[in-house]
């Protein structure tokens, strides 16, 4: 959509959105796009196979092309024998792990190039457990914009060379993504480079969301009962728990059509969101020491800690977490039951919904829709 502006998630403060923008100044909290123009019919879904078939309500202005590389349009898989096995009605799963460079961060990248590109940085700069770093690398090639990034050491060693490959400059880091993050803002603040660290910049949300969307026309406009979600940073569950409500709105999902409850899946090893989810907090306190080998969870913090845990409220959802032995379960179970060549985050998310069946937290009628939000590729070396 050609007109927006930008509204604190948390203190409403606004900002037009034709700069670049971080985090609200005012109590530093993630900024939302909120669209001026008005929301269009259905049938300006337009003819590309992208996510940006989407554009009519996606951060674009008119006559602005997209940098992009064939983003989305994923497949959902029915795994009806799956299914039976678990308990639930129902099972579906969405494998973004076919998305440029492997993982559903191209979505997000594609979204917040785009923007800034437009807006002519200097450079970008990144804080990644991997696969946000490779997804950024491709998309700056594409826009033909300097990139830096900053990765763990223990980075898959596939992503790290994906990440060379496509001409980042890549800095690898002791620790984890949070310690990535304070290098990554040093140097943006030394260099003029933008940050493009998840929630620090508003467009990486409108990408995600365009999975809520996806979801809905692939499914004929209906809606899974329960989406379950492998989180680190968040970003694709605000981004769908947002664009439900827009679609609604909007006029592109029937009143009658119940939203779906958001399921966080996490790491044993590092489960901030499951933690406050269980202690009913609205802020997740940070997990020391966090440990698990599905890298695209190892997130300590969140910056979007408050929008996910709303999400999760709102919809009356919920959130699991699985031991390092039931992910690895899980993603072979996903990987062999389906054909979808799982990463250990949708192994998780599986792991999770299992548990949650056998707990009696979700119904026998629950129609499930799983994530496998990477390649499990990308894991192999
Ligand atoms: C980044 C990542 C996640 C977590 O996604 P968020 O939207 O940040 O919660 C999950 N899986 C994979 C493969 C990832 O790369």
């Amino acid at each position: 959509m050609s007109v927006w502006h930008l509204e604190c998630s948390s203190c409403g403060a606004r900002q037009p959105g034709d700069a670049l923008a971080s985090i609200c100044p005012e109590c530093g909290q993630p900024w939302l796009v909120r669209y001026d123009s008005p929301w269009p019919a259905r049938d300006a879904i337009n003819d590309r196979w992208d996510m940006w078939r989407y554009a009519a309500v996606m951060p674009l202005r008119d006559g602005e092309r997209p940098v992009s590389l064939g983003e989305g349009t994923t497949p959902i898989f029915d795994l009806p024998g799956l299914a039976r096995e678990i308990g639930v009605a129902q099972l579906w799963v969405k494998d973004e792990g076919l998305n440029p460079t492997a993982s559903f961060k191209a979505r997000g990248m594609s979204a917040a190039v785009t923007r800034a590109a437009a807006l002519g940085v200097a450079g970008l700069v990144v804080p990644t457990a991997g696969n946000a770093g490779a997804a950024l690398s491709a998309y700056a090639a594409a826009a033909g914009v300097p990139v830096r990034v900053f990765a763990p050491a223990s980075t898959p060693a596939p992503i790290l060379a994906t990440i060379r490959s496509l001409g980042a400059h890549l800095e690898l880091v002791e620790g984890h993504i949070g310690d990535a993050g304070k290098l990554a803002r040093a140097f943006a603040a030394e260099h003029g480079y933008f940050d493009v660290s998840t929630l620090r910049e508003p467009y990486r949300i409108e990408g995600k969301k365009t999975m809520g969307i996806e979801i809905a026309e692939q499914l004929g406009w209906e809606l899974p009962t329960h989406i379950v979600y492998p989180t680190g940073g968040g970003t694709g569950l605000i981004g769908m728990w947002k664009v439900f409500r827009e679609m609604r709105d909007g006029g592109w999902l029937s009143r009658d059509v119940a939203f779906p409850h958001m399921v966080s899946a996490q790491a044993e090893g590092c489960a901030p969101i499951v933690r406050a989810f269980q202690a009913h907090a609205d802020r997740a306190t940070p997990w020391e020491n966090p440990q698990t080998h599905a890298s695209g969870l190892r997130v300590p913090s969140a910056l979007g800690d408050r929008l996910i845990l709303r999400a999760l409220y709102e919809s009356e959802g919920d959130a699991g977490s699985a031991s390092e032995a039931a992910i690895r379960t899980g993603t072979a179970r996903l990987s062999r039951s389906s054909g979808v060549d799982a990463g250990p985050e949708g192994g998780c998310a599986l792991a999770v919904l299992d548990a949650l069946v056998r707990e009696g937290r979700v119904p026998a009628t629950a129609r499930v829709l799983v994530f496998n939000t990477g390649s499990g590729a990308s894991y192999r070396f």
